[in-house]
């Protein structure tokens, strides 16, 4: 053989761009969309209200009034949509999990106090954060309280032009020598140190002439009730989100990436819920499901320990096949299903590259990323998809023409990361994690390409197609 043809014998990485050199429009029009919807859904339940939203303009319905374009919801913060399929529900459906919780401060139960003239608010973080993110940049509250009487109050303070924003205040460098700089980063920011900057304006009372006590937690708590009707009690039956004031933005001087708070994982839950809408054809029954929790482990009943699926699964059967609605048949469509976990996988740090293995690292903006397992080292608690089902997808992609390459998260020995894909493999499905790799994952501005972006939605969309 010649030199010619021995180098075709050899795995080549190439950049998805080169797909696009002649037109990048579709790439870029897409993500216009797509930072639309970021800069709406900064937590799950307002994914899930933007998800609901498009799918109801697109023609499903609630399953129990519809036929074969259905919508399944769990509690607001989780939500599935499904299109029946021509072909027998014991050939198994097509399923692609992505999940539209993201690491972010949770308000404490009882979060207001005030201290040196500051009101503060206390957080319980949520989800794997580097907490020194987390202090000088604006922050949003977003805040579903539940009032005695039942009546739901959705408060979102920050994100409107002419809002208040919130912040973290850091120590200044000039006196943060000691008790931060000699620490490990990990302990320089103690959690209960993370304390909201939410108001300063002391309640004056005219009456009297002594000092008011807690006055401007007083102050706060008399706009609380004259804007938004919350006494402090309410905050006991609420769930208040800060997250990232600052919108979606291009990032590089040609607009290659997509900046954003949230992006893992509202970016395969944005291109899985395009896949499904736009998808031609229905040879199987597809489901395309938005799981919550997944950040703290996937358990509560929004997480995909919840067995979600399997109500989705047995509704699907009771409307689509009744005379099949029964327990064995469940088990049989879950079992011989094929599924994506779609999820964010890191990308190779440029300038933290000794934490990868370079060979086998995902590199950003060479299209949609395919981990065939995932856990730590030794492969522990991971999902590791089959040979055969690894092949499945490459003769997938690589027939219908999508730029993909597979990714491993880190050094062996490094660190490690889990997806749902274990909790959907008890169901005895096939399952592989699929998505988009990002630079700074878990940060307040998450980094993407935009053409893995578009990538990843076209190779959703020919899953659940073919
Ligand atoms: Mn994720
Ligand atoms: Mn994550």
């Amino acid at each position: 053989m010649e030199i010619k043809e021995l180098e075709k014998l050899k795995l080549k990485k190439k950049s998805a761009w080169e797909k696009y050199k002649d037109d990048t429009s579709k790439v870029f029009k897409f993500c216009e969309n797509y930072k639309k919807f970021l800069d709406f859904a900064k937590t799950e339940r307002r994914a899930f209200y933007y998800i609901y939203d498009e799918a109801k303009k697109n023609g499903f319905t609630d399953f129990n009034e519809g036929k074969d374009k259905l919508i399944f919801k769990n509690r607001n913060k989780s939500i599935a949509i499904a299109k029946i399929g021509k072909k027998p529900l014991k050939y198994g459906i097509k399923l692609i999990v992505s999940h539209i919780d993201a690491p972010r401060l949770d308000l404490k139960q009882n979060p207001l106090f005030e201290e040196a003239n500051v009101g503060l608010l206390r957080t319980h973080y949520y989800g794997g954060i580097k907490k020194y993110h987390w202090v000088s940049i604006p922050l949003s509250f977003f805040g579903t309280f539940i009032k005695e009487n039942g009546e739901v109050l959705e408060i979102i303070i920050g994100e409107d032009e002419n809002d208040p924003v919130f912040t973290i205040t850091d120590l200044l460098p000039h006196l943060a020598r000691k008790v931060q700089g000699e620490k490990k980063l990990s302990e320089a920011l103690p959690a209960e140190k993370l304390v909201v900057t939410f108001g300063g304006i002391p309640f004056f009372d005219d009456e009297e002439d002594k000092e008011v006590k807690d006055a401007i937690k007083l102050n706060i708590l008399k706009i609380l009730n004259e804007k938004y009707n919350l006494i402090e009690e309410d905050f006991l039956s609420a769930e208040v989100e800060i997250v990232p004031s600052f919108k979606a933005k291009d990032v590089g001087i040609d607009r290659s990436f997509v900046g954003a708070y949230g992006q893992d994982d509202r970016v395969c839950a944005y291109t899985s819920l395009r896949a499904i809408l736009d998808m031609e054809g229905n040879e199987y029954t597809t489901v395309v499901l938005f799981a919550d929790k997944e950040e703290i482990g996937s358990d509560g009943n929004t997480g995909c320990k919840a067995r979600f699926l399997e109500y989705i699964v047995a509704n699907i059967l009771k409307i689509a096949e009744p005379g099949n609605a029964n327990e064995f048949y469940l088990k049989e469509v879950l079992f011989n299903s094929k599924a994506i976990s779609a999820d964010v996988n890191g990308a190779l740090d440029p300038v933290f590259q000794e934490v990868h293995e370079p060979q086998n690292a995902a590199i950003i903006g060479n299209g949609v990323c395919v981990t065939k397992f995932t856990g730590h080292g030794g492969k522990y608690s991971a999902n590791d998809a089959h040979a055969e089902y690894m092949g499945y997808i490459r003769n997938l992609f690589n027939k219908n023409g999508i730029i993909w390459q597979t990714g491993e998260l880190g050094k062996v020995d490094e660190g490690g990361g889990g997806t749902v894909a274990k909790f959907l493999a008890e169901y005895g499905m096939d399952i592989i994690d699929c998505g988009v790799v990002l630079l700074g994952m878990h940060s307040p501005f998450e980094i993407s390409s935009k053409v893995d972006v578009y990538e990843t939605y076209l190779a959703y969309k020919c899953f659940l197609e073919k």
